[in-house]
């Protein structure tokens, strides 16, 4: 356990969680291989905790999946109920007390609990939890919820968590484990997602992302709906309403856009065919005229091909990204990040030499990803650097769990679309309007667009922004 101090996390976490119940005794494996596919969604952590009907284990670490667990950590973690946590904070002192999955002992006997999202209510509901004298171990806001769930009345898990519930102001995608079964819940405006799957062996699973469970071979595959409890036990599953959802929902337009996986279906749609669809819609929006299209890899392919079949100009690839290098946004300086960017990607010259190139992006987030990009197609001798982003510019923090820095970090805060492109060092740049953004996803409403618009769908105590535009002077490109 590291000694840091305490320090509160706030809304920089980005999660995955998934949740086993099996007739077979081998959940934590299969709360492996599910927390494999949900990687990308945290780097920095990952547990499992498993439970065989009576006593919980856990076991979790700083880490990559693969570097917490091995043979001989999953071997001790014998049982048919797991749940699953892998997490990613960029706080300094990212601390070992964090990881997750929590495990509590309480009256009503051991509990784990794994959580996806971010409550914007936690500080408050902390003060509560030590005004009446409990003791907190880290500061997460997970673990809130478990001692409140802890400490709530009820006769059974499912009916505490139904009492809880409506306290929890933000993003909860929960999964939670009892001696004898997983719980799995969704807040009631539906931040982040959650979906439930039946097993091969009629046992079931719920995780963050479809694809996870698909990797496990789960039919029948669900959303779990905003406000909705599901209890897994052996092979039953039931569900209920736990709380009333949300009259408007909040779904997380960042999950299609960029966050999830793009074999994930959410919300009815594929996020593979969304991306797509945006990348038409910027083509529709901000045409230019050029030789090529490439995609910033990996997470804007999709982007990259729905925009080249929308304008008719080539696709290609433009740049080879090295897989094996963690993501650039890690890195806690701007200086380290924009050495990350050269460390990780080279150019295909070939098929930028004497071009004009349309280099799309699903995102700008702190802007030091584009500028480098820019250059490198300039230095491999294209005639000209348009820049196309997927989404609209993000001028505002994320408090529901997805981690994009503060206001002060964000450069669509400080700068105009031209100053961006000024910065960046390209000759065109052009972002998808909100509206572009929802006709691609055909709905009216239903989803979060905070980071664009900086309208809250709840509550959240913002931050006064300082006048740090000067980070942002100069050209990159
Ligand atoms: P930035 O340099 O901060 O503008 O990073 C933008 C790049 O990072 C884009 O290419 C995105 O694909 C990727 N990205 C966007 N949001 C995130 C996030 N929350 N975590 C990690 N990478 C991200």
């Amino acid at each position: 356990m590291s000694d840091a101090p305490l320090r509160l996390d706030g809304p920089r976490e980005e999660c995955g969680v998934i949740g086993i119940s099996t007739p077979s005794d081998d959940a934590a494996q299969l709360a492996f291989f599910g927390l494999y596919a949900l990687q990308h969604r945290g780097q920095e952590a990952a547990g499992i905790a498993v439970a065989d009907g009576q006593a919980v284990r856990v076991h979790k670490d700083m880490g990559l999946v693969a570097q917490v667990f091995n043979s001989s950590t999953l071997s001790p973690l014998v049982g048919g109920m797991a749940i699953g946590h892998t997490r990613y904070s960029t706080t300094g002192d990212s601390s070992e007390r964090n990881v997750q999955p929590f495990v509590v002992e309480t009256l009503h006997g051991p509990l784990a609990l794994a959580h996806n999202g971010n409550i914007v209510n936690a500080n408050h509901l902390r003060e509560q939890l030590l005004k009446r004298g409990a003791g907190l171990s880290s500061s997460s806001d997970t673990e809130v919820l478990a001692l409140m769930l802890a400490a709530t009345e009820g006769d059974s898990w499912e009916h505490r968590l139904s009492q809880v519930m409506s306290e929890w102001t933000g993003a909860f995608s929960l999964t939670i484990l009892s001696g004898t079964k997983v719980i799995a819940c969704r807040d009631p405006w539906g931040f982040r997602p959650l979906s439930l799957g039946r097993l091969p062996n009629g046992g079931h699973a719920v995780a963050s992302e479809t694809g996870a469970l698909r990797t496990l071979g789960c039919d029948s595959i669900r959303e779990i709906e905003p406000g909705e409890i599901v209890v897994l036990q052996g092979q039953m599953a039931r569900s209920f309403r736990g709380a009333t959802p949300a009259a408007v929902q909040a779904r997380c337009t960042f999950e299609q856009i960029y966050f999830s996986r793009p074999d994930a279906v959410w919300d009815g749609l594929g996020v593979h065919q969304v991306r797509q669809r945006l990348g038409a819609a910027v083509a529709a929006e901000h045409p230019v005229k050029a030789d090529v299209v490439i995609p910033v890899p990996d997470s804007s392919l999709p982007a990259a091909i729905g925009y080249a079949a929308a304008s008719g100009i080539t696709y290609n690839e433009g740049f080879v990204k090295n897989r094996y290098i963690g993501r650039t946004f890690i890195e806690p300086t701007d200086e380290l990040r924009r050495q990350g960017v050269a460390l990780k990607f080279n150019t295909l010259r070939e098929n930028i030499e004497g071009k004009r190139v349309i280099m799309v992006d699903d995102s700008i987030v702190r802007g030091t990803t584009s500028g480098p990009l820019v250059r490198l197609i300039r230095e491999a001798g294209a005639l000209e650097v348009h820049v196309r982003v997927t989404c609209p510019p993000i001028a505002h923090p994320c408090f529901f769990g997805v981690d994009m820095g503060t206001h002060d970090e964000l450069i669509a805060h400080h700068l105009s679309v031209d100053e961006i492109c000024h910065h960046i060092g390209a000759d065109s740049l052009g972002y998808l309007s909100v509206d572009g953004l929802m006709a691609a996803l055909d709905r009216d409403d239903g989803y979060c667009n905070s980071c664009f618009t900086g309208d809250y769908p709840v509550e959240v105590q913002l931050q006064l922004p300082t006048d740090s535009k000067r980070r942002f002077d100069g050209v990159i490109g």
